[in-house]
């Protein structure tokens, strides 16, 4: 710790925004004896609570202000949403001014010796396979913790008492925007689909963010065999000599890949003789849920703690204990001989895909906040499984023009409602139109924040609404 004091004393930090990494940022950085500015675009009742109690500790806000640099900043910590090309970034670089997010000042802020960081980004699947990673490295016995978005944040999980052998680390493509001198152990890119663009501002920004987890690596470089522009981004990486790249595929592994074969999730990788070898790790049923993209979510969990030198029986063993995150392809109830199926953690239209190819008949509940995307793939794609549409939310119109496009004979019934209680009546609609045998299924392919705080409401929202319909059903 002393040394980073002295680092730290009296340096002129400015912390931009005051959500879920800005507070505790800011009190990090209070301790460690930084001059501490918090500058927040919003001054509502909430905003100057947290400024209060801020400000008792002797921490500056600004409230209402965020886009001017505050008088000799020497670094800028941001929230990882918020754009480049907001003014204060803009300033920044004129002034020479490094930005930081939450990812990078933790990764500064680890201790000398700290727990190396096994890292997973990905348009879809990050959470899910760093949990899986996590249940796999304490199924070896090794001290760990899934971080990130769930859980744990990276900045306790750095500073906090807590001693740990290795980290699970989830990151999002913003935070490892602003991780410029990130490098960790291993990492994996699960996928690469369109997603965030509007914030990103193009695909090959996007990916290149993206990238940046396999800069620098040690140990592996992960990527999706089936995706090949994750194997790109590992090729366009600058790693540590001797850095191998790993594949993952749901077929037969080549060398230097794992793979599936006869049901088997079989290691080609981490194997004395990859030519002639491969490494028996676990059976298809001990991945939960057994779907396509999840044995791929669980092979590329699988790769990283074998890139870390854990044993075959302790993936199969971490494995069979996970447990998936609500929200995620739930199932929550039959009512009159149809499922429901809860998937509003399907934010985009790569994961709706994924979970619209699981079903067949569905009746889909889709739309909100598309971010950007096109819908012309998917709903193409899906067409012939959709037994109907119910559309909610700010910019349903989007997916409604892409199935007046590619599925004109399904029928569409467009909510026009944004408000909490349409969620009920979406579930009323798709319960009139569903015949026994199919499955409703919400994978809204668009974010949950104008009709919801997120997308865990969304999901409990469309739960309580199907429970309600299941009770009335008797
Ligand atoms: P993330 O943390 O990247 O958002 P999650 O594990 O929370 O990922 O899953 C998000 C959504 O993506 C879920 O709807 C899930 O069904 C879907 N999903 C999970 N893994 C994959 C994958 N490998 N490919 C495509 N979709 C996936």
């Amino acid at each position: 710790m002393g040394g980073r004091q002295v680092i730290w004393q009296g340096k002129r930090v400015t912390v931009a925004g005051m959500g879920v990494s800005g507070l505790p940022a800011a009190r990090a950085l209070h301790g460690l004896g930084a001059e501490v500015t918090v500058v927040n675009e919003g001054a509502d009742e909430r905003a100057r609570a947290q400024a209060a109690e801020l400000t008792a500790l002797g921490i500056t806000v600004r409230l209402g202000d965020a886009t001017t640099l505050p008088e000799g900043t020497e670094l800028v910590v941001t929230a990882p949403g918020w754009r480049p090309d907001k003014p204060l970034f803009l300033a920044a670089a004129e002034a020479g001014v490094p930005v930081w997010g939450d990812v990078e000042l933790a990764w500064r802020l680890r201790r000398p010796g700290a727990a190396p960081w096994l890292a997973v980004t990905g348009t879809n699947g990050k959470t899910t396979t760093v949990r899986m990673l996590a249940s796999i490295l304490r199924a070896a016995g090794l001290r760990t913790e899934a971080v990130g978005n769930i859980g744990v944040s990276l900045l306790d999980a750095v500073l906090g008492d807590e001693e740990y052998d290795v980290l699970a680390v989830e990151l999002s493509s913003y935070q490892l925007h602003w991780a410029p001198s990130l490098r960790v152990h291993s990492a994996a890119v699960l996928n690469l689909a369109p997603d965030h663009l509007d914030w990103h501002g193009s695909m090959a920004a996007y990916a290149a963010d993206k990238g940046r987890v396999y800069e620098g690596n040690t140990v592996a470089c992960v990527y999706n065999a089936a995706d090949p522009a994750t194997e790109e981004l590992v090729r366009a990486a600058d790693v540590e000599e001797g850095c191998r790249a790993i594949g993952f595929t749901l077929g037969t592994p080549g060398p230097s890949q794992l793979g599936v074969v006869d049901g088997i999730l079989v290691d080609r990788a981490f194997v004395a003789d990859r030519q002639k070898q491969a490494q028996e790790l676990a059976e298809i049923g001990d991945v939960n849920p057994p779907a396509p993209h999840n044995i791929a979510n669980a092979l590329a969990a699988a790769a990283l703690a074998r890139a870390y030198g854990v044993a075959p029986a302790a993936v199969r063993d971490g494995l069979r204990a996970f447990r998936p995150d609500p929200h995620r392809i739930e199932k929550v109830a039959d009512v009159a001989g149809v499922a429901y199926v809860d998937d509003s953690k399907a934010t985009n239209t790569h994961a709706t895909e994924a979970s619209l190819a699981a079903y067949d008949p569905i009746v889909w509940i889709a739309g909100g906040l598309a971010k950007g995307a096109s819908f012309d793939d998917l709903v193409g794609g899906a067409a012939k499984r959709l037994r109907a549409v119910v559309l909610i939310g700010a910019e349903r119109a989007l997916i409604a023009e892409a199935l007046a496009r590619h599925a004109p004979e399904v029928p569409v019934v467009d909510l026009d409602r944004t408000d909490t209680g349409a969620m009920s009546a979406a579930v009323r609609e798709a319960a009139r139109l569903a015949r026994p045998g199919d499955t409703v299924l919400l994978a809204p392919a668009c974010a949950s924040m104008d009709m919801f705080a997120n997308y865990n409401k969304r999901g409990e929202a469309f739960a309580d609404a199907v429970r309600e319909l299941a009770a009335e059903s008797g």
